[in-house]
């Protein structure tokens, strides 16, 4: 047994729940702190056909980042930013760096690392490139994959090597899937690699970033400006969040401002970056009022520690509900949380036909907040115990299969794992099911990298 692995029983059930409300108690627990060390556990797990899941914060929704079988490889022991150059604005990182600190350290040299998903300050940068993670300013700025240049992997015969971009802005040589190596990995949730150390693309900080929370009667009207600002051309958002009545509640309490836009039914919230001149203030506010907005208590969020307020508002909304979905898992309930997307015009539709699967099945409605701008919601879901996750689970195929008619996916952000496996099928082809199996046969010939997720 390789000298970082452990069968001790605490830290396996330490290493046993990620967000997803499920336990797998692996057979036992290996903690690397180098490339070198991960090598030679997984040459050892090659060699005996074990198998072996790796994992980064374990905050994975969808049971990915656990496994009852073989090793729970934890990459957290590889917190080393190896280098950060502020004139070719690239980083280079091992995989267990954690997002949020990562940001915080770039943005001391006027840089950003734009991926931001809402858990970043317990993501590892390995597990945001596994997971493709996004966020609000993906939007603007793309999920992980485009800013990841280069990646060293260890390759489930353990042999570590090291695959880059071509940076060709034309290539006709092969098959796409063939031509950039770096984007097998990136969203493979562990599957086919495991991501030892990453070449990372920088964006300089923008000079300003202005907020604005923008309330609405009703949920068609907020909708609909959503719409509108995605096409406008003389706004330039970085995001377009909505937070329906529900989501409005809970974020108002979080901000202790229960008494703010008290007409409101559900938020639009906004923001702009710009590389210093004046945002664009007088055009969001005409927007915004063409769409029946209540003006009058538009929110502005100017300046850091605003900004800051303004995300703890937002961040509150699914804080809240693990929170409370945290409450029923004794009675076999949860949290469940949907993270499709559609094309973004057809985002008002897909919520009004969501709500009607809801309000037929008899269960209560789910609070539904994020990323409208990119046609992309959460519904949140709190399930008491058995009976209704099972309820629960049927409405969200129904939803699913309706998203899928209409052009959409079975999952944005959060990936497939284990939870969300059986909804692949709905929307991959039997011949993209195939390629994806052949790819996995291909780099994974024995199937022991994260058995169970995906495919
Ligand atoms: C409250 C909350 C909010 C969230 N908000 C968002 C959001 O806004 N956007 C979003 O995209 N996601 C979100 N997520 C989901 C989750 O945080 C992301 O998927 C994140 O990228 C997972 O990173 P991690 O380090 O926790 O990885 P883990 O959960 O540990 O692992 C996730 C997957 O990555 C694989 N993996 C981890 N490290 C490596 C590695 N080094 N090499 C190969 N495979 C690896 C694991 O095997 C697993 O399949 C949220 C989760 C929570 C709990």
């Amino acid at each position: 047994m390789h000298r970082t692995v452990t069968t001790d029983e605490d830290v396996r059930r330490a290493f046993a729940s990620d967000a997803s409300g499920l336990v797998l108690v692996p057979e036992g627990v290996a903690r690397p702190t180098s490339a070198g060390e991960v090598v030679e556990l997984v040459k050892e797990a090659a060699a005996s056909g074990t198998p072996i899941t790796a994992a980064g914060g374990q905050t994975s929704t969808t049971a990915a980042s656990i496994t009852d079988t073989g090793l729970l490889l934890s990459l957290r022991g590889l917190d080393r930013v190896i280098d950060i150059d502020p004139v070719a604005r690239t980083a280079r990182v091992e995989a267990g760096v954690l997002l949020g600190e990562f940001k915080r350290r770039l943005a001391a040299d006027g840089l950003l690392f734009p991926p931001d998903p809402t858990s970043e300050e317990d993501v590892t940068i390995g597990g945001a490139i596994a997971c493709n993670a996004s966020g609000a300013r993906t939007l603007r700025y793309g999920a992980t994959r485009v800013h990841v240049t280069a990646l060293r992997v260890a390759l489930a015969t353990g042999e570590l090597v090291e695959v880059r971009r071509p940076g060709l802005e034309k290539n006709t040589a092969g098959y796409a899937l063939a031509q950039d190596a770096v984007d097998w990995f990136v969203g493979s949730e562990g599957t086919l690699g495991i991501v030892v150390e990453a070449e990372l693309a920088l964006l300089p900080s923008p000079a300003r970033v202005v907020g604005l929370a923008i309330p609405f009667r009703d949920e068609g009207a907020a909708l609909g400006f959503v719409v509108a600002a995605r096409l406008a051309t003389n706004v330039l958002p970085r995001c377009i969040e909505y937070f329906d009545g529900l989501a409005l509640d809970i974020a108002r309490a979080a901000r202790a401002e229960t008494a703010w836009a008290p007409a409101a039914a559900g938020m639009v919230y906004v923001e702009e970056a710009t590389d210093g001149d004046d945002p664009p203030l007088d055009a969001w506010l005409e927007l915004a009022e063409g769409h029946d907005a209540i003006a009058d208590d538009v929110l502005v969020f100017d300046g850091d520690s605003a900004l800051r307020d303004a995300r703890r508002m937002r961040h509150a909304v699914p804080a809240h509900m693990n929170e409370r979905g945290a409450q029923y898992r004794q009675a076999g309930g949860r949290k469940l949380s949907t993270d499709w997307a559609v094309p973004f015009r057809k985002l008002a539709d897909t919520i009004a036909e969501a709500r009607r699967l809801v309000s037929d099945a008899g269960i209560p409605m789910p609070v539904i907040y994020g990323h409208a701008g990119s046609g992309h919601p959460h519904q949140n879901f709190i399930a008491e115990d058995t009976a209704s996750r099972e309820r629960t689970e049927a409405v969200i195929e129904a939803t699913l299969r309706h998203v899928l008619a209409v052009g959409g996916t079975v999952s944005a952000e959060h990936g497939i794992g284990k939870v969300k496996r059986r909804w692949l099928p709905l929307q991959a082809s039997a011949q993209q099911l195939a390629v994806m199996r052949a790819v996995k046969r291909e780099l994974d010939p024995q199937g022991i990298l994260a058995p169970g997720n995906v495919i």
